[in-house]
């Protein structure tokens, strides 16, 4: 088997890599050829961590593994970040294992990555306004990809813990935009595209905040429970997704779901846009993609940094 290290994957990967995998396999999902498997999210009772797996098979690339990790929130004390997370690939031939690859700089790219595939479908012509809520460890990759992938003239920014909005203003100086720090009513009149990245259990964005024409993508709630949106917000817009099965389980449309103001047939996953099997935002004024983070992303971005590593003799073999 290869072993990717975590600590040789920023020299790998890039976003480019990042965007073509996320992007290939959520088509990929649209025609039936990929699938994800259900998710296992368990506390541990120990040390307050969050233990998962979320795992797959992409019969169209022989993509095969699962990723397992979680949220390990004392690690700080240790001086390791909390998210940690490894992806095992598998010989879908032979079910042998054929890769471990650290994955936790790839968490943060493949999801990313997903959200500048929503924007690069979705987001309305001339979007110049990007509009970020969130200012955590997320935040920062997010800004980069959505920028590298628009064409944005302008960071606009809001966090609950508006200490923490230093990350944004660096991150925009340091792609060469400007940035201001708003209110949320100002950030939802302004933004043209608004990405949500937060650890919030309540509506942040409300319905009034938001003047279209606007796309957001909702990246922060991937658990039950978890909220940055105004379910009246969600009733009123067009709505996308990574997987609807999901989404309406564990990611944002979960509660909008719950009150019954919408049903997993309003949503359409995005791999459908994609590959032209549905026309994306159309005429709608406003448009949310909810990214809740699927196995497959996962697993798309660990393939793809295996064959890098391979390529650039960064791939250590061992025999197992
Ligand atoms: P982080 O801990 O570095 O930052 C947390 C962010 O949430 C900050 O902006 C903070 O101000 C805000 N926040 C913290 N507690 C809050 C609360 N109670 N109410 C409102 N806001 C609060 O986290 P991160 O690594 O940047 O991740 C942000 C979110 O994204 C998390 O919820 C994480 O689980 C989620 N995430 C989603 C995916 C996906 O695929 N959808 C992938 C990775 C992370």
């Amino acid at each position: 088997m290869w072993v990717v290290p975590e600590a040789e994957i920023a020299g790998l990967m890039t976003p480019e890599a990042a965007f073509e995998a996320v992007e290939a396999v959520f088509a990929a999902m649209a025609r039936g050829d990929a699938r994800n498997f259900p998710v296992v999210r368990e506390a541990l009772g120990h040390e307050d961590a969050l233990y998962g797996f979320k795992g797959g098979f992409d019969a169209s690339r022989l993509t095969l593994g699962l990723k397992a990790g979680g949220y390990w929130p004392n690690n700080g004390t240790r001086g390791l970040i909390n998210h940690q997370s490894t992806v095992f690939l598998f010989d879908p031939d032979t079910g042998r294992v054929s890769a471990a690859v650290g994955g936790n700089l790839l968490t943060a790219l493949r999801t990313a990555a997903a959200s500048a595939v929503s924007i690069k479908y979705l987001a309305p012509q001339g979007a110049r306004v990007l509009g970020m809520i969130g200012a955590g460890h997320q935040s920062a990759f997010q800004m980069r990809a959505a920028v590298r992938f628009g064409s944005f003239e302008k960071v606009i920014g809001w966090n609950p813990h508006p200490e923490m909005l230093t990350r944004l203003a660096d991150t925009a100086t340091d792609l060469g935009l400007p940035f201001e720090a708003v209110d949320l009513p100002q950030l939802g009149a302004e933004a043209d595209v608004i990405i949500s990245i937060t650890s919030a259990f309540s509506p942040l964005l409300l319905d009034a905040h938001v003047k279209g024409p606007t796309h957001i993508a909702a990246m922060g709630t991937d658990t039950k429970g978890k909220q940055e949106l105004d379910p009246a917000l969600v009733a009123r817009a067009r709505l996308f997704t990574d997987e609807v099965a999901q989404s309406v389980s564990i990611g944002e449309f979960q509660h909008a779901a719950g009150q019954k103001t919408i049903s997993a047939d309003d949503i359409t996953a995005i791999g459908r846009v994609i590959i032209g099997n549905h026309p994306g935002r159309g005429d709608a004024d406003i448009t949310i993609f909810d990214g809740t983070g699927v196995g497959l992303q996962d697993l798309a971005v660990a393939a793809a940094v295996v064959d890098l590593a391979k390529e650039q003799g960064k791939a250590v073999e061992v025999a197992i």
